[in-house]
């Protein structure tokens, strides 16, 4: 409740009651989490619970989150302490430094030009939810509510899967990545789905980028969204206030460099995070603030409404 009041009055809203009915159903345990023979046990449930490991534990756990999906499935994700020691993070330089634009055409382009195209099967499943999501809204039958569940959840994993894949790769080739604060408050606005999943996927992705960043010791820089990264010319810093949305390809007026907007915006995201970060205008997160997780894991347990 506490945490509620905080993002209330930073103008996230009034805080709301946990719904019986929609979101995620979850709770957690904050201690007395035990593995044992393949079974979890948790306060108040000693028999244990019979569940499938999807990768070794290593360290002590610390806590246990347990949720449903819509489709019946069960998951717990267990926090653990390994106490191991962080190595140190290599210097920020700009041979070793890479920019990134998040956009809507495609999911993200990188300053050395790399295209990472939202994936062919994620957009065809999401106009499938889409359709189904209508059909739902005139007719809340139960077939259709179970559909739509599956779907969604569906879309979700395709997702993740992308989200992963693009974060992984980034972070194992570059030391250090910049890229644009997103805010959130925008994004909440929106009310069209496939932009709200795009939204999502964005700040899931920087999510990813940002931990897995701790994991590997690769640096993370964020510039504000203020800086007009594709109005500015890469080559010469000029500002071009006549851009408009649509104009993909443009040429500088005052130095005639032709520009890419997509790449032309990750350089000068890689560029202003640089100088911000000489300036100390935004320095990196201290490392000894960030909490000791080093992994979630997830585990599926069977259904225990089975399959039908
Ligand atoms: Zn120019």
């Amino acid at each position: 409740m506490d945490i509620a009041f905080k993002k209330f009055f930073k103008g996230a809203g009034f805080p709301k009651f946990k719904s019986k009915h929609k979101g995620k159903q979850s709770f957690s345990i904050p201690q007395n989490v035990l593995l044992e023979n393949g079974n979890l046990i948790i306060p108040k449930f000693k028999e244990g619970i019979e569940i499938v490991l999807h990768r070794e534990i290593k360290g002590t756990i610390k806590s246990a989150t347990i949720s449903v999906t819509p489709t019946g499935k069960y998951f717990v994700s267990i926090l653990v302490n390994t106490n191991a020691e962080m190595p140190i993070k290599a210097p920020i330089t700009e041979s070793t430094t890479i920019g990134i634009d998040l956009g809507i055409k495609d999911f993200a382009i990188t300053s050395n030009g790399e295209v990472f195209e939202n994936p062919k099967n994620l957009r065809k499943a999401q106009s499938k939810l889409k359709y189904i999501q209508r059909k739902y809204s005139k007719n809340k039958g139960k077939k259709t509510k179970k559909h739509l569940a599956l779907l969604h959840e569906k879309v979700v994993n395709k997702r993740k899967d992308f989200l992963h894949k693009v974060s992984t790769k980034l972070i194992r080739e570059n030391q250090t990545i910049a890229l644009e604060t997103l805010t959130v408050k925008n994004m909440v606005k929106n009310h069209c789905l496939a932009q709200a999943i795009t939204d999502v996927s964005w700040s899931t992705f920087v999510t990813m980028l940002e931990y897995k960043a701790e994991w590997y010791s690769k640096n993370i820089l964020k510039i504000g969204k203020f800086s007009p990264s594709s109005k500015t010319c890469s080559c010469c810093g000029h500002i071009n206030k006549e851009l408009t949305l649509k104009v993909r390809e443009w040429t500088c007026p005052k130095c005639n460099s032709v520009l890419d907007r997509d790449i032309n915006a990750s350089i000068n995201i890689k560029s202003f995070a640089l100088k911000n970060n000489l300036s100390g205008e935004h320095t990196l997160k201290n490392r000894n603030e960030l909490p000791t997780l080093v992994g979630v894991m997830t585990y599926e347990a069977p259904s225990p409404l089975g399959k039908g």
